[in-house]
């Protein structure tokens, strides 16, 4: 039996979840397991109800399970309030309090929208990798840090064990993938990045089977952009992890596409990359894509059945392949679908 949390969330989040809750339904159906989800509130949905965007109650359901499903949190109805009851202190919150310490965002070309690209399409055919961005350390929570009427400082610190564990991950990962890591730094500027380096270094040691390579960060923009196709497993901190997945992120085309897993040694959380679309909430818009590629990633790394995650993908490229399209997605002038014909559809095809 596999017990998750599902934390819908604001704007369209509850319209993709209902997606993906729809996708892990028939998956239960047509597998024979078990599959038990919990929803609770969290963001503005919560704080209308509880007065707090993140409930020690749902926190303890997220503790308590074994993956947790997230929409989006935020909308302009909660903007202004005070920093610390913003729907990003939650997100922060939840992360921490999970311990989700990597960030893992694919790169992943599907042929039938090779032309959404900003890049050319032979450059960008092909292209399947993944980024594996340190969360929870490095320069985001180093201190000292602060600033004053002269100047402005932050830290960029790592522990041993912070790069290790990271490091592992993504090896481990590679195993299942084309069995390559380039790990990103900026080793011939910072001595926290000499650091990173020689840990990679030593727990490639236990990985020999796995090929390792180290590019500079200000290269791996350009090459990422330039070819790529190069790429299997990037491992970087949690700056340069922030740029590089965006950049890795857009060049395949759409937010509406792009799922994300973060993942600590307990707990791990999936959710779409985007936000809450309030331009499009509550109108049958959204594309429940990335959010359904999410429950894939959850099937691949929390259950260990990559073969369901293949069979995730597989319906979402059979879809899209027959000309599925939903509005963020469409050429001028195509017909669009809307949120629950794309889910239903996905659903069919899991189903062939
Ligand atoms: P956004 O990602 O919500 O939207 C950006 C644009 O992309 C919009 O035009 C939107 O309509 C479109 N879009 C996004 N997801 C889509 C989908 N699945 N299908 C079709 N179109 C889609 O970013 P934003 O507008 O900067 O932020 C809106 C709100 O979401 C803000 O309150 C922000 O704080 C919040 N936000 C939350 C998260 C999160 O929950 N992880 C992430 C980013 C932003």
């Amino acid at each position: 039996m596999y017990k998750i949390v599902s934390i819908p969330g604001d704007g369209i989040g509850p319209e993709v979840v209902a997606g993906a809750v729809a996708v892990m339904q028939q998956l239960s159906k047509k597998h024979g397991f078990e599959i038990q989800i919990e929803e609770h509130p969290f963001g503005g949905a919560s704080y209308d109800l509880h007065g707090e965007m993140l409930t020690e109650a749902t926190l303890e359901a997220c503790r308590n399970c074994d993956a947790v499903l997230l929409g989006a949190v935020g909308g302009p109805k909660w903007e202004n309030l005070p920093h610390e009851h913003k729907p990003e202190a939650a997100l922060l919150k939840i992360r921490k309090e999970l311990g989700l310490f990597a960030n893992l965002r694919p790169a992943k070309v599907y042929d039938a929208l090779i032309d959404a690209s900003s890049l050319k399409a032979d450059v960008v055919r092909g292209t399947d990798f993944v980024v594996f961005r340190e969360l929870t350390g490095g320069i985001y929570f180093g201190q000292p840090r602060g600033f004053d009427a002269t100047k402005g400082w932050n830290t960029m610190v790592y522990e041993g064990y912070e790069v290790e564990r990271i490091a592992r991950l993504a090896f481990e990962a590679a195993r299942q993938r084309k069995g390559r890591v380039m790990s990103i730094d900026k080793a011939n500027v910072l001595e926290v990045s000499q650091f990173w380096r020689n840990v990679v270094i030593e727990v490639h040691k236990d990985f020999a089977d796995v090929e390792l390579s180290h590019m500079y960060v200000d290269n791996a923009a350009m090459q990422i952009v330039r070819n790529p196709k190069q790429f299997d497993v990037i491992v970087t901190g949690n700056l340069f992890g922030d740029i590089l997945s965006d950049i890795a992120g857009m060049i395949t085309g759409s937010l509406g596409m792009l799922p994300s897993a973060s993942i600590g040694t307990k707990h791990a959380l999936y959710e779409p990359i985007h936000g809450s679309a309030p331009d499009i909430a509550g109108q049958n818009k959204a594309n429940p894509i990335a959010t359904i590629a999410s429950v894939a990633m959850m099937f691949e790394h929390s259950f260990g059945r990559p073969d369901i995650a293949r069979e995730i993908e597989q319906a979402i490229e059979a879809t899209l392949a027959a000309g599925l399209r939903t509005a963020d997605i469409a050429n001028p002038g195509d017909a669009t679908v809307s949120t629950t014909a794309m889910t239903e559809a996905i659903v069919k095809n899991l189903s062939a």
